[in-house]
């Protein structure tokens, strides 16, 4: 097997989330900390899974990793930030809904998920009539990653969340199939 080397002849692999960029970021930064300035982030990447394909999965796709570490930062400012930006983003009011998860990085973590959209919470096929969307990933940095880069988590805590960006784009312009941003297709790509 030949395996892919950087311009450092490092290896390279085709990564399945940008969760691992935590860790960089943190390393890069943690000076700033110390003179009082937050560590705040957005890694977008290109992501690669091993997957059975229909329509929403894809075996590449885009994902966005944000962190955020300070003095005092909790989880609460974590849901208030997500739940700002999709709002904007979407352009109307919307209600989250929180819910424990398991993510190796952050702890506590969390599954959120906010109010459809499309159909105000009476069910459509967007949301498989649930009325609620399964979002994203997010959580508490984990003491132990802050550690890994020279932070003190008994005095900085932070958050983080990775969300797909194909699956904002296609809830917010109606993309029926994953498969679309992928295909070269030249009709799909001149809509927008
Ligand atoms: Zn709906």
């Amino acid at each position: 097997m030949t395996v892919e080397r950087n311009t450092d002849d490092e290896p390279i692999i085709a990564p399945a989330h940008p969760s691992t960029m935590q860790n960089s970021v943190l390393k890069e930064y943690a000076s700033n900390i110390e003179s009082g300035q937050p560590i705040a982030a957005i890694v977008p990447d290109r992501v690669f899974r091993n997957e059975d394909l229909d329509a929403r999965h894809e075996h590449t796709f885009y994902q966005v990793e944000g962190i955020y570490v300070a003095k005092g930062v909790q989880a609460g400012m974590l849901i208030a930030t997500l739940q700002e930006f999709l709002q904007e983003y979407y352009g109307r009011r919307l209600e989250v809904r929180v819910n424990p998860f398991y993510f190796p990085f952050t702890e506590p973590s969390f599954e959120f998920a906010l109010s459809c959209p499309f159909c105000s919470q009476a069910g459509c096929n967007v949301c498989s009539y649930e009325g609620w969307i399964e979002l994203l990933g997010c959580g508490m940095i984990h003491p132990k990653v802050l550690e890994a880069a020279d932070i003190d988590p008994a005095v900085y805590t932070g958050f983080a969340f990775g969300c797909g960006i194909d699956r904002l784009v296609m809830m917010k312009e109606s993309i029926e199939d994953v498969r679309h941003f992928q295909s070269g297709k030249l009709d799909f790509l001149r809509q927008f």
